[in-house]
């Protein structure tokens, strides 16, 4: 099995590193109700897309701790 000659120094390893960086997530405001959502997915707050309802939105339910 080869074996590496050499090992990495902690800068060539820490570069190597780098690349492996999460991107952060590109991010668009509804047009409806303005929250920050992912382009070409339907809106997580209101269910719509490209002005048009796509997803029903349940109500969320009042917990005994809200009342
Ligand atoms: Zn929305």
């Amino acid at each position: 099995m080869a074996v590496p000659k050499r090992r990495h120094s902690k800068s060539r390893k820490r570069i190597k590193k780098a690349y492996f960086k999460i991107a952060p997530l590109n991010l668009r405001a509804c047009p409806k109700c303005g929250t920050k959502t992912r382009p070409h997915y339907a809106c997580v707050e209101c269910g719509t897309y490209k002005n048009r309802q796509i997803v029903k939105i349940k109500e969320k339910k009042a917990t005994p701790k809200d009342a």
